[in-house]
């Protein structure tokens, strides 16, 4: 099973986006990845991935990338097309860039070339440490903090919720400089994940495969080199880092989602019943019609809000896209679980049936409407956007 190709026809996308598509697309149907252990296959996948050139992506040029910049209709392009084939593929690649996007925003130099390089090639694997347990939503609620000392900066606290807890090589860490001071006191660190005081061992057994940890921070000392960006700084740069990437939370729901719809086509066109096929009926007919305008919808959206950062980046007339992603990552994650239980019906029993694609596809969608920003965030994003004028 292929996906359609027709949508890079639009005027979104330029020859480069369609030339990455192509290659892309007969690479990843080649692959096999057991992924019964999520562990194991995250950390296959990001060899793969790398060795296949396509964590190049996540980087910029100067530092072993394949573009410039980082690239959002590359990275809608890479996510929407992995995620057709595998949602583990496109999360071990998902993770590569937004464990790294603060480094690429705003690591010095020395940080780059230590970290970058590695990152493109698979040599080492990223993380995103934002989230705490009373702190999801509300990160400006964290408690996690580092306090400077003669030997650097002493972080205590727990994260949870981290991608790529126990596998990654470092921790993007957000962590509080200034406690009383909400998102205006966060500074994040590079963390490596042999520092001593780091424990990254408890793992979180989630609905679909996909490697997940907590992380406990006890005394674990970092040198002053490890502070990413401004001191204080922290909040304003998770927030430019999730802008990029949310728009390639949605991309991964669109492939999952075209994966159903593809999936409920070639079903129903198979599907005995009544005399006749499945696909015969009008009712049949009538939900896939439904099925492909959602699918659609959400692809508009999301071209949009990776096409509009591109220009702004290209032109360097900068505009922020924080509704726009925000319309983009809600509207395809919601309108992806609508469109795989839609095609999970059509398959009756066999819907539920473990090892059906369908099946766990309708697991693995799940959690894309709750993290980088859960449904109800990003409407409350566009609602505050709209009042403002
Ligand atoms: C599979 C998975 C992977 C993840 N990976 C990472 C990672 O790599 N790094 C990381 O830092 N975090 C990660 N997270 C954490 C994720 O970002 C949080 O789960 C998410 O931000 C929601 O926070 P929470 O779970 O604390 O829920 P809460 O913030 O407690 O939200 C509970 C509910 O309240 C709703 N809500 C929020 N605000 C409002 C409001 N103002 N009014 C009404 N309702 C509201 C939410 O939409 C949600 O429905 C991951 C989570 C999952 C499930």
């Amino acid at each position: 099973m292929t996906p359609s190709t027709q949508h890079l026809a639009l005027p979104f996308f330029d020859d480069v986006h369609r030339a990455l598509a192509a290659g892309l697309v007969d690479w990843a149907a080649a692959q096999q990845v057991d992924e019964t252990d999520d562990r194991a296959a995250c950390r296959e996948w990001v060899q793969l991935l790398g060795a296949g050139g396509w964590l190049r992506y996540c980087v910029p040029a100067a530092f072993g990338g394949a573009l410039p910049r980082l690239d959002s209709r590359a990275l809608v392009i890479l996510r929407e097309t992995l995620a057709f084939y595998s949602p583990l593929a496109d999360f071990a690649f998902a993770m590569q860039g937004l464990g790294s996007g603060a480094i690429t925003l705003a690591g010095t130099p020395a940080q780059q070339a230590a970290y970058l390089p590695h990152v493109a090639s698979g040599k080492k694997i990223a993380a995103f440490a934002l989230s705490e347990a009373d702190a999801g939503s509300d990160a400006g609620a964290m408690t996690t903090s580092a306090v400077h000392t003669d030997k650097g900066w002493a972080i205590n606290g727990t994260k949870t919720w981290i991608s790529n807890g126990g596998i990654a090589d470092f921790y993007v860490t957000f962590v509080k400089t200034e406690p009383d001071l909400g998102t205006r006191g966060i500074t994040p660190f590079i963390v490596d994940a042999d520092t001593p005081g780091l424990d990254a061992s408890e793992h979180i057994a989630v609905m679909a495969p996909h490697p997940l940890a907590t992380l406990a921070f006890n005394n674990c000392v970092v040198p002053g080199e490890s502070q990413l960006g401004a001191l204080n700084g922290g909040f304003k740069l998770a927030m430019q880092t999730l802008d990029i990437f949310r728009a390639s939370v949605a991309a991964a729901a669109l492939g999952m989602a075209r994966r159903a719809l593809a999936e409920a086509v070639n079903y129903s066109k198979h599907r005995s019943m009544f005399g006749g096929k499945l696909a015969d009926f009008q009712l049949t007919q009538a939900r896939l019609g439904e099925m492909a305008a959602l699918v659609d919808a959400g692809a508009l959206l999301t071209y949009r809000a990776a096409w509009l950062r591109d220009e702004g980046e290209r032109t360097g007339n900068l505009v922020r896209v924080t509704s726009e992603a925000a319309m983009a990552k809600m509207t395809a994650t919601e309108n992806a679980q609508r469109v795989i239980d839609m095609a999970l019906q059509m398959h009756g029993g066999l819907g539920v049936k473990v090892g059906t694609k369908v099946e766990s596809l309708y697991r693995d969608i799940r959690s894309l409407r709750i993290y980088e920003g859960a449904t109800e965030v990003q409407q409350l994003i566009i609602g505050k956007a709209l009042l403002k004028g």
